[in-house]
């Protein structure tokens, strides 16, 4: 058994927890009463971590949809890949890349302005 400090990541308070784990598995999760801001408080959702992380139903790779309903079993990368792609189509589509590129030339012209210095 061992007990970690650290902080909450599941919303912007960021409250200071205390977690005790046996190997990869969280056996309890504490408000951290040393935390300055949160001191000792913690909400139901990290409250409730070692039940998320046991739960049956939590996947643990990536699924890909299939066209009839189902889900396949990818890799991390295929996964990434995919979603990379889903983006750059979803950019294009709805003017994403056009406004980078409008952003890039704001830059450039910003950049190329005169300073006060020189002349
Ligand atoms: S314990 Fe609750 S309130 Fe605190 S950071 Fe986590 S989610 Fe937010």
């Amino acid at each position: 058994m061992a007990i970690e400090q650290t902080a909450c990541i599941l919303c912007s308070r960021n409250c200071g927890l205390r977690v005790e784990t046996e190997g990869a598995q969280i056996k309890s999760v504490r408000g951290d009463d040393a935390h300055p801001l949160s001191k000792g408080y913690l909400c139901q959702k990290a409250a409730r971590l070692p039940y998320y992380q046991e739960h049956a139903d939590r996947l643990e790779h990536p699924l890909r949809r299939e066209p009839d309903g189902s889900f396949t079993r990818v890799s991390w990368s295929q996964a990434s890949a995919t979603s990379r792609s889903a983006c750059s189509r979803s950019a294009s589509a709805t003017g994403g890349a056009r406004s980078r590129s409008t952003a890039a030339a704001a830059r450039a012209t910003t950049s190329a302005a005169p300073t006060a210095d020189s002349s």
